[in-house]
Order: C-alpha cells, then structure tokens, then sequence
C-alpha cells in the first residue's frame, strides 16, 4: 500500500473511458485500472500525465499533477 510514500494516485471510475492509454505509458507494466496501489509503482506520475480525461489524480507531497485538460480552463 501507499504507506510509506508521500505520493498519492486516485482513479475516478466515473471519468475513465477505459482507452488503457495509462497501462500502455507505464515504465513499470503495472495495470493502473485494476491495481492503481500495485507494490510495482515507482509513482512516476505518466499515467496521469497521459490520461485524457483527467480521472487519475496523482498528487506528491502538496504539489498535484493535473493533467493539461483540467489545467487549461
Ligand atoms: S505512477 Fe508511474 S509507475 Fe505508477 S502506475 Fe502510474 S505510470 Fe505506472
Ligand atoms: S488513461 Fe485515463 S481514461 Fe484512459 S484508461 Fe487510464 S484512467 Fe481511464
């Protein structure tokens, strides 16, 4: 779990279109949609970079990385 990280990853199933654009930008091969909280993650942040609909919330320390469509407007 994410016990000893200060970097969190959420998944808003409700946002997600399931393109597995998240699975595919992963250097670790972890399955974001099925073990966002795998042992595997290095919380590198890509996923949620890549993700079109902005439903990974990754957030390290108090700085959260939104992807560029929640930045823009
Ligand atoms: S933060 Fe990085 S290592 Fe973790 S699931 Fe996302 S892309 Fe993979
Ligand atoms: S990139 Fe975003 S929308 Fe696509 S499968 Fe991953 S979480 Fe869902």
């Amino acid at each position: 779990m994410n016990k000893i990280s200060i970097a969190r990853m959420k998944l808003d199933r409700e946002s997600c279109i399931t393109c597995g654009k998240c699975v595919r930008s992963c250097p670790m091969q972890v399955d974001v949609l099925k073990d966002i909280y795998s042992l595997e993650c290095i919380r590198c942040g890509k996923c949620a970079e890549v993700c079109p609909t902005g439903a990974i919330d990754f957030k390290f320390g108090k700085i959260s990385l939104a992807p560029n469509e929640k930045r823009g407007k």
